[in-house]
């Protein structure tokens, strides 16, 4: 069984890996990025609470989301796995997943998709989503470091973390995420 959470900073490829690695293994590829932003277009209640934090490159405070994923998550096509991509975010999120796990005896794993900041910058801008402006990124890029990075030391004294050198071209890093799916589905 696959259950993976991507952890990594904004633009180490963590959302093209996850669809791409999702639809090899033929699980869902569960983006909280991507619900957030279709749910911003169809212009929902959630989007409409959302937008304003995604602009300025802040999370969305929890209270929208916890709920969200838990029913996400329990959801038909995830009964076979899935692959979580921009949640958890924060060592709150984390935690809820972990008690989300222990309740269902479902355990995952956490790969860490790792790639240098100046790296980082340039491939952001050169992306060009609506918050992708030289502000938004400087934004996003501190609250990994000070929200989400803790995660992976949080992960690590699980021993479920697995790191991935995302500095390498595409195929070579989605190699690397094969084999680590391959070991998980021979354990
Ligand atoms: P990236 O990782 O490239 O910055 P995402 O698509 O994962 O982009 O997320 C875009 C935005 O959506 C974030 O900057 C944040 O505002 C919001 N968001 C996504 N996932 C979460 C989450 N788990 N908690 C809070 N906010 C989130």
């Amino acid at each position: 069984m696959t259950r993976l959470i991507f952890l990594g900073p904004p633009g180490a490829g963590k959302g093209t890996q996850a669809k791409l690695l999702a639809e090899v293994v033929n699980i869902p590829h569960i983006s909280t990025g991507e619900i957030l932003r279709s749910a911003v277009a169809a212009q929902t209640p959630l989007g409409q609470k959302a937008k304003a934090y995604m602009d300025k490159g802040e999370l969305v405070p929890d209270e929208l989301l916890l709920d969200l994923v838990r029913d996400r998550l329990s959801q038909a096509d995830a009964q076979s796995g899935w692959i979580l991509d921009g949640f958890p975010r924060n060592v709150s999120q984390a935690a809820f997943l972990d008690d989300l796990m222990q309740e269902t005896h479902q355990t995952c794993t956490c790969v860490n998709l790792d790639v240098p900041d100046e790296v980082l910058v340039n491939r952001l801008l050169g992306r060009g989503r609506s918050d992708d402006t030289p502000e938004a990124i400087r934004t996003r890029l501190e609250v990994y470091r000070k929200e989400t990075a803790p995660l992976i030391d949080f992960y690590g004294e699980r021993s479920v973390l697995r790191v991935v050198d995302g500095d390498r071209s595409m195929a070579e890093v989605t190699n690397s995420l094969k084999q680590i799916v391959s070991e998980q589905q021979g354990q």
